[in-house]
């Protein structure tokens, strides 16, 4: 999915370094690869490919990750949600719980 980038500097991924515990997780299910660990922590490093999906915070044992697509530009979330909407007939917005 490298390929697939969205608007450059406009993502709202936010990375707390201190916090960070080195469990790879956000290095794992990010599927464009935005962290890499060195030293046991993790860092960003393709800030711009992100597309806001939200797995990163959410895999993330002590919450060192903010990502919020209702914040940022939510490119991803606004594809999704357009087109289960269409499919289904309702509005949704599978990122708000
Ligand atoms: S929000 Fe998604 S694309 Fe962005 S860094 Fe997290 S897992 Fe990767
Ligand atoms: S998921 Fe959280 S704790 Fe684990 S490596 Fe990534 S930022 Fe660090």
């Amino acid at each position: 999915m490298k390929e697939f980038r969205y608007i450059d500097g406009a993502a709202i991924l936010k990375l707390n370094e201190e916090a960070c515990v080195g469990c790879g997780n956000c290095v794992t299910v990010c599927p464009h690869r935005i962290f890499a660990l060195h030293d046991k922590k993790a860092g960003i490093v393709d800030y711009d490919a992100c597309m806001e999906c939200g797995a990163c915070a959410n895999n993330c044992p002590v919450a060192a990750i903010y990502v919020n697509p209702d914040d940022g530009c939510g490119c991803a979330a606004y594809i999704i949600n357009s087109w289960i909407s269409k499919v289904t007939g309702k509005r949704v917005n599978m990122f708000n719980n």
